[in-house]
């Protein structure tokens, strides 16, 4: 049987923080502000897993106010979270995202965010999607001020007559 969960999120952008997409770093002149490494899209495909497979959301596996994920490396909230979607049975089969924001242009990192990503949940990079968008200057996104990503998983999982 098949599962999709979709996954979303969103960071401000400040200076003095590195800006950091699947794991990859983009230079900029700002990067997301969070309790975390900020990491938006990996965020985002956390709650993707975790939403496929109907065990909850970012905020209650990996809660903000808890210190030890002060500057935590969100790949390794990812892996960890894709851990946890494994043991109940179930094996992602693709992702699709999307990153928007108005600078830098995703477009020249795309094959380095895909292969982080691709790694880390120990998928092929045919895989893994990732597209770049903007607001065309429109909204908090469009004026600089934050970065956006979206990303939806395909779970599969060994049927079983009983499932629901
Ligand atoms: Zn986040």
């Amino acid at each position: 049987m098949f599962r999709v969960g979709l996954g979303w999120d969103i960071h401000r952008l400040v200076p003095l923080r590195p800006f950091r997409i699947g794991g990859v770093t983009i230079p900029a002149d700002r990067g997301e502000w969070g309790h975390s490494d900020g990491d938006v899209l990996a965020h985002a495909v956390i709650d993707a897993l975790l939403g496929a497979a109907a065990l909850g959301d970012i905020g209650e596996f990996f809660p903000p106010e808890a210190p030890e994920w002060q500057d935590a490396d969100s790949l390794g909230l990812l892996a960890a979270a894709y851990a946890q979607v494994r043991s109940q049975g179930w094996r992602l089969v693709n992702l699709d995202c999307l990153v928007i924001c108005e600078t830098p242009k995703i477009l020249p990192w795309r094959e380095a965010i895909r292969a982080s990503l691709a790694e880390t949940l120990a998928l092929a990079p045919g895989a893994v999607m990732v597209k770049g968008k903007t607001y065309e200057g429109m909204g908090s996104v469009g004026e600089g001020l934050a970065v956006e990503a979206q990303a939806v998983a395909l779970l599969e999982r060994a049927g079983r007559p009983d499932d629901r």
